[in-house]
Protein backbone atom coordinates (compact mmCIF):
# COMPACT_ATOMS: atom_id res chain seq x y z
CA UNK A 1 0.00 0.00 0.00
CA UNK A 2 2.78 2.55 0.74
CA UNK A 3 4.35 2.53 -2.63
CA UNK A 4 0.86 3.30 -4.06
CA UNK A 5 1.00 6.78 -5.75
CA UNK A 6 -1.84 9.66 -4.41
CA UNK A 7 -3.64 8.97 -7.82
CA UNK A 8 -3.72 5.13 -6.99
CA UNK A 9 -4.37 5.28 -3.55
CA UNK A 10 -7.48 7.41 -3.95
CA UNK A 11 -8.91 5.06 -6.01
CA UNK A 12 -8.51 2.21 -3.39
CA UNK A 13 -10.30 4.78 -0.92
CA UNK A 14 -12.87 5.68 -3.16
CA UNK A 15 -13.47 1.65 -3.67
CA UNK A 16 -13.34 0.95 0.12
CA UNK A 17 -10.62 -1.48 -0.99
CA UNK A 18 -8.69 -0.08 1.97
CA UNK A 19 -9.49 2.49 4.50
CA UNK A 20 -7.30 5.56 5.25
CA UNK A 21 -6.28 4.02 9.01
CA UNK A 22 -5.20 1.10 7.08
CA UNK A 23 -3.17 3.17 4.44
CA UNK A 24 -1.51 5.40 7.09
CA UNK A 25 -0.56 2.48 9.50
CA UNK A 26 0.87 1.00 6.48
CA UNK A 27 3.00 3.80 5.83
CA UNK A 28 4.33 3.97 9.45
CA UNK A 29 5.20 0.85 8.75
CA UNK A 30 7.29 1.60 6.04
CA UNK A 31 8.96 4.48 8.09
CA UNK A 32 9.45 1.92 10.64
CA UNK A 33 11.36 -0.17 8.43
CA UNK A 34 13.44 2.52 7.06
CA UNK A 35 13.94 5.20 8.81
CA UNK A 36 16.96 4.16 10.43
CA UNK A 37 19.27 4.12 7.66
CA UNK A 38 17.27 7.15 5.53
CA UNK A 39 16.67 9.98 8.47
CA UNK A 40 14.36 11.80 6.08
CA UNK A 41 12.52 13.39 9.08
CA UNK A 42 12.97 15.48 11.83
CA UNK A 43 9.99 14.43 13.98
CA UNK A 44 6.78 12.06 12.97
CA UNK A 45 3.34 13.22 14.02
CA UNK A 46 1.82 9.31 14.31
CA UNK A 47 -0.68 9.99 16.60
CA UNK A 48 -2.09 12.95 15.13
CA UNK A 49 -1.25 11.07 11.77
CA UNK A 50 -3.66 8.52 13.06
CA UNK A 51 -6.54 10.66 14.21
CA UNK A 52 -6.47 12.21 10.78
CA UNK A 53 -6.88 9.00 9.23
CA UNK A 54 -10.19 8.05 11.38
CA UNK A 55 -11.70 11.05 10.72
CA UNK A 56 -11.18 10.77 6.79
CA UNK A 57 -12.76 7.62 7.10
CA UNK A 58 -16.04 9.01 8.73
CA UNK A 59 -15.61 11.59 5.93
CA UNK A 60 -15.33 9.20 3.56
CA UNK A 61 -17.89 6.61 4.96
CA UNK A 62 -20.28 9.78 4.73
CA UNK A 63 -19.92 10.41 1.16
CA UNK A 64 -17.32 13.01 1.09
CA UNK A 65 -14.71 13.02 -2.21
CA UNK A 66 -11.85 15.20 -1.43
CA UNK A 67 -9.21 15.18 -3.49
CA UNK A 68 -6.26 14.34 -0.81
CA UNK A 69 -9.14 12.52 1.52
CA UNK A 70 -6.82 9.90 3.83
CA UNK A 71 -3.20 10.63 1.86
CA UNK A 72 -0.24 10.60 3.99
CA UNK A 73 2.04 13.94 3.61
CA UNK A 74 4.70 14.99 4.70
CA UNK A 75 6.29 18.82 5.08
CA UNK A 76 9.49 19.84 5.36
CA UNK A 77 10.63 21.55 8.31
CA UNK A 78 10.28 25.22 7.22
CA UNK A 79 6.36 25.02 6.80
CA UNK A 80 4.56 26.26 9.68
CA UNK A 81 2.19 23.81 11.82
CA UNK A 82 0.01 24.30 14.88
CA UNK A 83 0.61 21.60 17.37
CA UNK A 84 3.73 20.22 16.61
CA UNK A 85 7.63 21.90 16.62
CA UNK A 86 8.58 23.52 13.28
CA UNK A 87 12.61 23.82 13.75
CA UNK A 88 14.01 24.81 10.15
CA UNK A 89 16.78 22.34 11.01
CA UNK A 90 18.07 25.07 13.37
CA UNK A 91 19.04 25.65 17.30
CA UNK A 92 17.63 28.42 17.24
CA UNK A 93 13.75 26.89 16.11
CA UNK A 94 15.02 23.66 17.77
CA UNK A 95 11.58 24.14 20.37
CA UNK A 96 9.47 26.62 18.13
CA UNK A 97 6.05 25.83 17.66
CA UNK A 98 3.70 28.13 15.73
CA UNK A 99 1.00 29.46 16.96
CA UNK A 100 -0.83 28.82 13.30
CA UNK A 101 -0.90 26.91 10.53
CA UNK A 102 0.52 28.15 6.80
CA UNK A 103 -2.28 28.36 4.61
CA UNK A 104 -0.52 25.03 2.46
CA UNK A 105 -1.66 23.48 5.66
CA UNK A 106 -4.80 24.59 5.96
CA UNK A 107 -5.48 23.74 2.71
CA UNK A 108 -3.97 20.30 3.30
CA UNK A 109 -6.70 19.47 6.19
CA UNK A 110 -9.54 20.62 4.27
CA UNK A 111 -8.59 18.73 1.65
CA UNK A 112 -8.32 15.93 4.50
CA UNK A 113 -4.31 14.84 4.06
CA UNK A 114 -2.73 12.87 6.55
CA UNK A 115 0.65 14.81 8.56
CA UNK A 116 2.89 12.08 8.75
CA UNK A 117 5.79 14.49 10.33
CA UNK A 118 8.47 16.97 9.38
CA UNK A 119 11.04 16.78 7.23
CA UNK A 120 14.82 17.55 7.67
CA UNK A 121 16.46 20.33 5.77
CA UNK A 122 19.60 22.14 5.18
CA UNK A 123 19.39 24.94 8.00
CA UNK A 124 17.15 27.83 6.98
CA UNK A 125 16.78 25.93 3.29
CA UNK A 126 20.93 26.93 3.05
CA UNK A 127 22.45 24.54 0.98
CA UNK A 128 22.03 22.07 -1.28
CA UNK A 129 22.92 18.22 0.45
CA UNK A 130 21.11 18.18 3.72
CA UNK A 131 24.27 18.49 5.62
CA UNK A 132 23.94 22.01 7.66
CA UNK A 133 20.84 20.51 9.63
CA UNK A 134 21.00 21.08 13.64
CA UNK A 135 19.72 17.65 13.36
CA UNK A 136 21.16 14.78 11.73
CA UNK A 137 21.88 14.21 7.68
CA UNK A 138 19.35 12.18 5.66
CA UNK A 139 20.60 9.57 3.69
CA UNK A 140 20.01 9.54 -0.37
CA UNK A 141 17.64 5.76 -0.41
CA UNK A 142 19.32 5.16 -3.60
CA UNK A 143 22.87 4.83 -1.88
CA UNK A 144 22.63 5.75 1.48
CA UNK A 145 26.71 6.79 1.38
CA UNK A 146 25.19 9.71 -0.37
CA UNK A 147 23.49 12.93 0.54
CA UNK A 148 19.40 13.07 -0.64
CA UNK A 149 20.51 16.97 -2.16
CA UNK A 150 19.40 19.88 -0.43
CA UNK A 151 17.13 21.77 0.83
CA UNK A 152 14.61 20.02 0.67
CA UNK A 153 16.17 16.63 0.90
CA UNK A 154 14.07 14.94 3.87
CA UNK A 155 11.05 15.56 1.54
CA UNK A 156 12.38 13.87 -1.31
CA UNK A 157 14.36 11.07 0.46
CA UNK A 158 10.61 10.42 2.54
CA UNK A 159 9.02 10.32 -0.65
CA UNK A 160 11.87 7.92 -2.76
CA UNK A 161 11.85 5.86 0.15
CA UNK A 162 7.91 5.66 0.18
CA UNK A 163 7.33 6.95 4.19
CA UNK A 164 5.04 9.27 2.82
CA UNK A 165 3.30 9.61 -0.44
CA UNK A 166 3.83 13.03 -1.05
CA UNK A 167 5.71 16.14 0.43
CA UNK A 168 5.75 19.70 -0.21
CA UNK A 169 9.11 21.41 0.47
CA UNK A 170 10.46 24.78 -0.91
CA UNK A 171 12.66 25.89 -3.48
CA UNK A 172 14.98 29.01 -3.34
CA UNK A 173 17.46 28.53 -5.96
CA UNK A 174 16.69 24.67 -6.39
CA UNK A 175 16.10 23.14 -3.57
CA UNK A 176 12.87 20.73 -4.74
CA UNK A 177 13.95 20.30 -8.21
CA UNK A 178 17.79 19.20 -7.09
CA UNK A 179 17.00 16.58 -4.73
CA UNK A 180 13.97 15.41 -6.65
CA UNK A 181 16.66 14.66 -9.34
CA UNK A 182 19.26 13.04 -6.97
CA UNK A 183 16.65 11.00 -5.16
CA UNK A 184 14.69 10.06 -8.81
CA UNK A 185 11.19 11.71 -8.10
CA UNK A 186 8.73 14.43 -9.21
CA UNK A 187 9.99 17.76 -8.14
CA UNK A 188 7.64 20.97 -8.92
CA UNK A 189 8.43 24.79 -8.08
CA UNK A 190 5.90 26.11 -9.58
CA UNK A 191 6.58 30.20 -10.31
CA UNK A 192 6.45 32.82 -7.34
CA UNK A 193 2.96 33.94 -6.41
CA UNK A 194 1.38 30.83 -7.55
CA UNK A 195 1.43 29.39 -3.99
CA UNK A 196 1.32 31.77 -0.35
CA UNK A 197 4.10 32.02 1.29
CA UNK A 198 2.30 32.33 4.46
CA UNK A 199 3.51 30.54 7.36
CA UNK A 200 6.73 29.29 5.57
CA UNK A 201 9.77 30.72 7.07
CA UNK A 202 11.22 33.01 5.12
CA UNK A 203 14.67 32.68 3.85
CA UNK A 204 14.80 35.08 0.89
CA UNK A 205 11.61 36.54 -0.09
CA UNK A 206 11.68 37.35 -3.66
CA UNK A 207 12.83 34.11 -4.16
CA UNK A 208 11.14 31.37 -2.17
CA UNK A 209 8.30 29.04 -3.27
CA UNK A 210 6.33 26.50 -1.98
CA UNK A 211 5.93 23.69 -4.10
CA UNK A 212 5.87 19.48 -4.43
CA UNK A 213 7.56 16.53 -4.34
CA UNK A 214 5.34 13.32 -5.81
CA UNK A 215 6.03 10.18 -7.30
CA UNK A 216 4.18 10.75 -10.57
CA UNK A 217 3.50 14.52 -12.66
CA UNK A 218 -0.01 12.97 -12.04
CA UNK A 219 0.23 13.15 -8.27
CA UNK A 220 1.81 16.75 -8.59
CA UNK A 221 -0.47 18.09 -10.55
CA UNK A 222 -3.57 16.58 -7.85
CA UNK A 223 -1.80 18.28 -5.06
CA UNK A 224 -1.32 21.84 -7.07
CA UNK A 225 -4.88 21.90 -7.19
CA UNK A 226 -5.05 21.74 -3.61
CA UNK A 227 -2.08 24.45 -2.47
CA UNK A 228 -2.35 26.79 -5.41
CA UNK A 229 -3.95 29.96 -5.27
CA UNK A 230 -4.21 33.54 -3.97
CA UNK A 231 -4.14 34.01 -0.39
CA UNK A 232 -5.17 37.73 1.56
CA UNK A 233 -2.39 36.83 4.13
CA UNK A 234 -0.05 37.01 1.46
CA UNK A 235 0.10 39.81 -0.76
CA UNK A 236 2.78 38.16 -3.05
CA UNK A 237 0.52 35.15 -3.78
CA UNK A 238 -1.14 35.91 -7.30
CA UNK A 239 -4.82 37.02 -8.17
CA UNK A 240 -4.42 35.10 -11.02
CA UNK A 241 -7.00 32.19 -11.95
CA UNK A 242 -6.21 28.49 -10.67
CA UNK A 243 -6.88 25.86 -13.43
CA UNK A 244 -7.60 22.37 -12.86
CA UNK A 245 -4.44 21.12 -13.54
CA UNK A 246 -5.63 17.38 -14.10
CA UNK A 247 -6.89 18.56 -17.19
CA UNK A 248 -3.39 19.18 -18.06
CA UNK A 249 -2.63 15.56 -18.12
CA UNK A 250 -4.79 14.64 -20.35
CA UNK A 251 -3.91 17.39 -23.45
CA UNK A 252 -1.18 16.48 -26.05
CA UNK A 253 2.12 17.72 -26.53
CA UNK A 254 2.14 17.76 -30.91
CA UNK A 255 3.04 20.70 -32.00
CA UNK A 256 5.00 22.46 -28.77
CA UNK A 257 8.21 23.80 -28.99
CA UNK A 258 10.87 22.59 -26.97
CA UNK A 259 13.40 25.21 -26.26
CA UNK A 260 17.07 23.69 -25.68
CA UNK A 261 19.30 26.70 -24.07
CA UNK A 262 22.76 26.12 -26.00
CA UNK A 263 24.50 27.83 -22.73
CA UNK A 264 23.50 24.50 -20.60
CA UNK A 265 25.32 21.96 -22.28
CA UNK A 266 28.76 23.87 -23.25
CA UNK A 267 31.85 24.91 -20.38
CA UNK A 268 32.35 21.25 -19.85
CA UNK A 269 31.12 21.48 -15.71
CA UNK A 270 28.31 18.95 -16.70
CA UNK A 271 28.75 15.39 -15.73
CA UNK A 272 28.95 13.20 -18.91
CA UNK A 273 26.20 10.64 -17.70
CA UNK A 274 23.99 13.21 -16.85
CA UNK A 275 24.36 15.07 -20.14
CA UNK A 276 23.65 11.91 -21.57
CA UNK A 277 20.44 10.58 -20.26
CA UNK A 278 18.99 14.83 -20.10
CA UNK A 279 19.79 14.52 -23.76
CA UNK A 280 17.90 11.30 -24.47
CA UNK A 281 15.19 12.58 -22.33
CA UNK A 282 15.12 15.45 -24.46
CA UNK A 283 14.68 12.96 -28.04
CA UNK A 284 12.17 10.84 -26.16
CA UNK A 285 9.84 14.24 -26.11
CA UNK A 286 11.00 14.61 -29.80
CA UNK A 287 9.72 11.28 -30.36
CA UNK A 288 6.59 12.19 -28.48
CA UNK A 289 5.82 15.03 -31.51
CA UNK A 290 7.85 18.18 -29.96
CA UNK A 291 9.58 20.07 -31.96
CA UNK A 292 13.43 21.72 -30.20
CA UNK A 293 13.98 24.88 -31.22
CA UNK A 294 17.63 25.70 -30.00
CA UNK A 295 17.61 28.99 -27.42
CA UNK A 296 20.30 31.14 -25.93
CA UNK A 297 20.06 32.05 -22.44
CA UNK A 298 23.06 34.14 -22.36
CA UNK A 299 23.30 35.49 -18.92
CA UNK A 300 23.70 32.08 -17.01
CA UNK A 301 26.83 32.29 -15.89
CA UNK A 302 25.89 35.70 -14.12
CA UNK A 303 22.95 33.14 -12.33
CA UNK A 304 24.73 31.38 -9.13
CA UNK A 305 26.92 34.97 -8.16
CA UNK A 306 23.50 37.34 -8.80
CA UNK A 307 21.85 34.51 -6.72
CA UNK A 308 23.78 34.52 -3.45
CA UNK A 309 24.56 38.23 -3.44
CA UNK A 310 20.45 38.52 -3.61
CA UNK A 311 19.49 35.62 -1.60
CA UNK A 312 22.18 36.42 1.22
CA UNK A 313 20.92 40.31 1.13
CA UNK A 314 16.98 38.76 1.74
CA UNK A 315 17.88 36.38 4.47
CA UNK A 316 20.39 38.64 6.62
CA UNK A 317 17.33 40.85 7.01
CA UNK A 318 15.10 37.70 7.41
CA UNK A 319 16.69 36.41 10.20
CA UNK A 320 17.60 39.81 12.19
CA UNK A 321 13.99 38.34 13.84
CA UNK A 322 16.19 35.71 15.70
CA UNK A 323 17.16 37.55 18.16
CA UNK A 324 15.93 35.46 21.68
CA UNK A 325 12.96 37.28 22.18
CA UNK A 326 10.49 37.05 19.60
CA UNK A 327 10.97 33.43 18.99
CA UNK A 328 12.91 30.37 20.22
CA UNK A 329 16.33 30.24 21.28
CA UNK A 330 17.48 32.29 24.04
CA UNK A 331 21.10 32.15 25.40
CA UNK A 332 21.23 32.05 28.94
CA UNK A 333 23.66 34.42 31.02
CA UNK A 334 24.07 37.22 29.62
CA UNK A 335 24.82 40.70 31.48
CA UNK A 336 23.24 42.95 28.84
CA UNK A 337 20.60 43.09 26.52
CA UNK A 338 22.84 43.30 23.48
CA UNK A 339 25.45 40.36 25.00
CA UNK A 340 21.75 38.33 25.27
CA UNK A 341 21.31 38.62 20.91
CA UNK A 342 24.69 38.53 20.40
CA UNK A 343 25.05 34.98 22.37
CA UNK A 344 21.51 33.90 21.07
CA UNK A 345 22.63 34.67 17.29
CA UNK A 346 25.66 31.90 17.90
CA UNK A 347 22.31 29.27 17.44
CA UNK A 348 23.03 29.95 13.92
CA UNK A 349 25.30 27.02 12.05
CA UNK A 350 28.46 27.98 10.15
CA UNK A 351 26.32 28.26 6.69
CA UNK A 352 23.74 30.57 8.31
CA UNK A 353 26.41 32.94 9.79
CA UNK A 354 28.28 33.18 6.46
CA UNK A 355 24.64 33.99 4.77
CA UNK A 356 23.96 36.82 7.01
CA UNK A 357 27.49 38.19 6.99
CA UNK A 358 27.39 38.10 3.22
CA UNK A 359 24.09 39.69 2.90
CA UNK A 360 25.18 42.59 5.65
CA UNK A 361 28.36 43.15 3.23
CA UNK A 362 26.35 43.70 -0.05
CA UNK A 363 23.82 45.77 1.68
CA UNK A 364 25.96 47.83 3.70
CA UNK A 365 26.45 51.58 2.16
CA UNK A 366 29.59 51.81 0.03
CA UNK A 367 28.98 48.30 -1.06
CA UNK A 368 25.21 48.59 -1.90
CA UNK A 369 25.80 49.91 -5.71
CA UNK A 370 28.46 47.93 -6.21
CA UNK A 371 26.61 44.02 -5.23
CA UNK A 372 23.05 44.49 -4.35
CA UNK A 373 21.93 46.97 -7.08
CA UNK A 374 24.26 45.72 -9.43
CA UNK A 375 22.59 41.72 -8.79
CA UNK A 376 19.57 43.38 -9.16
CA UNK A 377 20.09 44.61 -12.79
CA UNK A 378 21.03 41.27 -13.88
CA UNK A 379 18.71 39.77 -12.32
CA UNK A 380 16.34 42.11 -14.72
CA UNK A 381 18.84 40.58 -17.67
CA UNK A 382 17.77 37.06 -16.62
CA UNK A 383 14.08 37.69 -16.57
CA UNK A 384 14.27 38.94 -20.47
CA UNK A 385 16.59 36.28 -21.21
CA UNK A 386 13.75 33.74 -20.50
CA UNK A 387 11.82 36.12 -22.18
CA UNK A 388 13.29 36.10 -24.81
CA UNK A 389 13.69 32.21 -25.29
CA UNK A 390 10.07 31.88 -24.70
CA UNK A 391 8.95 33.83 -27.54
CA UNK A 392 10.52 30.74 -29.64
CA UNK A 393 9.14 28.28 -27.65
CA UNK A 394 6.92 26.49 -25.30
CA UNK A 395 8.89 24.84 -22.68
CA UNK A 396 12.99 24.53 -21.75
CA UNK A 397 14.35 21.43 -21.07
CA UNK A 398 18.04 21.19 -19.62
CA UNK A 399 19.51 19.59 -16.69
CA UNK A 400 19.03 20.15 -13.05
CA UNK A 401 21.89 19.09 -11.73
CA UNK A 402 25.67 19.09 -12.76
CA UNK A 403 26.32 15.83 -11.43
CA UNK A 404 24.39 12.77 -9.52
CA UNK A 405 24.16 12.64 -5.97
CA UNK A 406 27.42 13.09 -4.30
CA UNK A 407 28.88 11.27 -1.21
CA UNK A 408 28.28 12.80 2.27
CA UNK A 409 31.15 14.77 3.23
CA UNK A 410 32.26 15.64 -0.07
CA UNK A 411 31.69 18.76 -0.49
CA UNK A 412 31.13 20.10 2.95
CA UNK A 413 34.42 21.86 3.11
CA UNK A 414 34.25 23.84 0.23
CA UNK A 415 30.91 25.80 0.07
CA UNK A 416 31.46 27.18 -3.43
CA UNK A 417 31.36 23.77 -5.05
CA UNK A 418 28.17 23.22 -3.14
CA UNK A 419 26.49 26.66 -4.14
CA UNK A 420 27.55 25.36 -8.02
CA UNK A 421 24.61 22.47 -7.31
CA UNK A 422 22.68 25.44 -8.37
CA UNK A 423 24.08 26.36 -11.42
CA UNK A 424 20.95 25.20 -13.91
CA UNK A 425 18.04 25.68 -11.25
CA UNK A 426 18.99 29.30 -9.98
CA UNK A 427 17.65 30.76 -13.09
CA UNK A 428 14.27 29.91 -12.76
CA UNK A 429 13.84 31.61 -9.22
CA UNK A 430 15.55 34.63 -10.06
CA UNK A 431 12.88 35.08 -13.28
CA UNK A 432 10.43 34.29 -11.24
CA UNK A 433 9.13 30.95 -13.31
CA UNK A 434 7.70 27.72 -12.93
CA UNK A 435 10.21 24.31 -12.85
CA UNK A 436 10.00 21.06 -12.85
CA UNK A 437 12.31 17.70 -12.57
CA UNK A 438 11.41 14.76 -13.51
CA UNK A 439 13.25 10.95 -13.69
CA UNK A 440 15.09 11.02 -16.79
CA UNK A 441 17.15 8.19 -16.33
CA UNK A 442 20.61 6.90 -14.22
CA UNK A 443 24.01 7.17 -14.40
CA UNK A 444 25.69 3.96 -14.97
CA UNK A 445 28.25 3.33 -12.28
CA UNK A 446 26.37 3.08 -9.71
CA UNK A 447 23.24 3.52 -10.63
CA UNK A 448 21.57 7.12 -9.34
CA UNK A 449 18.64 8.79 -10.58
CA UNK A 450 19.21 12.17 -13.24
CA UNK A 451 16.77 14.44 -13.50
CA UNK A 452 15.55 16.60 -16.69
CA UNK A 453 14.54 19.81 -15.92
CA UNK A 454 11.31 21.42 -17.30
CA UNK A 455 10.90 25.60 -17.64
CA UNK A 456 7.58 27.52 -18.35
CA UNK A 457 6.11 30.82 -18.76
CA UNK A 458 4.77 32.45 -15.87
CA UNK A 459 1.79 30.73 -14.53
CA UNK A 460 2.05 27.67 -17.04
CA UNK A 461 2.91 25.06 -14.60
CA UNK A 462 -0.10 23.31 -16.55
CA UNK A 463 2.27 23.42 -19.70
CA UNK A 464 5.04 21.30 -17.51
CA UNK A 465 2.62 19.07 -16.42
CA UNK A 466 1.15 18.28 -19.86
CA UNK A 467 5.04 17.45 -20.99
CA UNK A 468 5.87 15.40 -17.80
CA UNK A 469 3.01 13.72 -17.49
CA UNK A 470 3.52 12.21 -21.46
CA UNK A 471 6.72 11.67 -20.33
CA UNK A 472 6.40 9.45 -18.23
CA UNK A 473 3.60 7.78 -19.93
CA UNK A 474 6.35 7.19 -22.40
CA UNK A 475 8.99 6.19 -19.76
CA UNK A 476 9.44 4.07 -16.44
CA UNK A 477 12.41 5.88 -14.64
CA UNK A 478 9.78 7.20 -12.16
CA UNK A 479 8.84 3.54 -11.21
CA UNK A 480 11.92 2.31 -10.59
CA UNK A 481 12.49 1.32 -6.66
CA UNK A 482 15.96 2.27 -4.87
CA UNK A 483 17.36 -1.14 -3.01
CA UNK A 484 16.27 0.03 0.17
N1 LIG B 1 21.17 25.43 -2.55
C1 LIG B 1 20.70 26.79 -2.66
C2 LIG B 1 21.15 27.57 -1.46
O1 LIG B 1 21.83 27.03 -0.66
C3 LIG B 1 19.21 26.80 -2.83
C4 LIG B 1 18.50 26.67 -1.57
C5 LIG B 1 17.02 26.69 -1.72
O2 LIG B 1 16.49 26.63 -2.82
N2 LIG B 1 16.36 26.86 -0.59
O3 LIG B 1 20.83 28.72 -1.33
Amino acid sequence: MHRSTITQARELLRQKKISAAQLTEAVFARIDQVEDKVQAFVHLTREQALRQARDADARIAAGEDAPLLGIPIALKDLICTAGSRTTCASKILDQFVSPYDATVVEKLRRAGAVIVGKTNMDEFAMGSSNENSYHHPTMNPWSLSRVPGGSSGGSSAAVAAHECMAALGSDTGGSIRQPASFCGVTGLKPTYGRVSRFGLVAFASSLDQIGTLTKTVADAAVLMNVIGGKDPRDSTAADVALPDFTQALRKDVGGMKLGVPKEYFIGGGIHPEVERAVQEGIRTLESLGMQTVEVSLPHLDYAVATYYVIACAEASTNLSRYDGVKYGYRADKSDTLAHMYENTREGFGDEVKRRIILGTFVLSSGYYDAYYLKGQKVRTLIKQDFENAFGRCDVIAAPVAPYPAFKLGEKLDDPLQMYLADVYTISANLAGIPAMSIPCGFAAAENLPVGLQLMGKHFDEAGLITVGHKFQQATDFHSQQPPL
